[in-house]
């Protein structure tokens, strides 16, 4: 994966994206060491994160670009939900692990707001506790790919936290539309660009039409 950071600038009513900017424009070859580039260049973000430096988030691991696309909250992709060190909880076959690492490339969801310090507080307690229970231990409950996998794990955490909070659970529908597919559709797009580019120097769109 690109560790490079996209950029984007606009000419010629294009939407122009790459590693660096050219000296020439790419469409219509106008030289820019005049300063014909009427706006900066802007950065894209990343949409990965290394997991291990995301504390309390929820995080999914891309396994490949196309499991990416299908993802449906099935077992395609792994999950995990990190503790306030960045280790990673993600239950497996044998159990659930604790990763140190592994999962440095990957899309973090926080879970928790900077100030609720209670919560932040109880995380480790909680997430250890929710990890011991019988029925993620394989003696007692077996791993099932569609009904018993790291995302019903997960997704069961995330609802005793927003219980713990008072707040009402989501279904893994609710959840997978809202929160995660958004942004899997974005991490997707990113390296859809990045793998364009590296191969084409540039990923040119049309611009979008200005309204105004
Ligand atoms: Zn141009």
């Amino acid at each position: 994966m690109e560790k490079k950071s996209v950029i984007k600038f606009s000419h010629c009513e294009k939407d122009i994206f790459c590693f660096f900017v050219p000296e020439k424009c790419p469409e219509c070859g106008v030289s820019f060491s005049s300063g014909r580039l009427e706006e900066a260049p802007i950065r894209i973000p990343n949409p990965f994160s290394n997991g291990h430096k995301t504390p309390c988030c929820f995080l999914v691991a891309p396994a490949e670009e196309n499991n990416l696309r299908e993802f449906d909250g099935g077992s395609d992709l792994h999950t995990g939900i990190t503790d306030t060190n960045g280790v990673v909880f993600n239950y497996t076959k044998p159990g659930v692990r604790q990763d140190q690492r592994g999962w440095e490339m990957c899309i973090s969801i926080p879970l928790i707001q900077p100030d609720m310090f209670n919560l932040l507080n109880q995380w480790d307690q909680y997430l250890n506790k929710f990890s011991d229970a019988e029925m993620w231990d394989p003696a007692y409950k077996r791993f099932d790919k569609e009904t018993h996998n790291c995302y019903n794990y997960t997704l069961m955490f995330l609802n005793r936290v927003l219980a713990a909070q008072g707040k009402g659970s989501l279904t893994k529908d609710q959840f997978t539309q809202s929160f995660v597919l958004p942004k899997i559709k974005r991490a997707c797009k990113y390296t859809t660009m990045c793998r364009e580019i590296s191969q084409n120097y540039f990923y040119i769109v049309d611009s979008p039409v200005n309204t105004s």
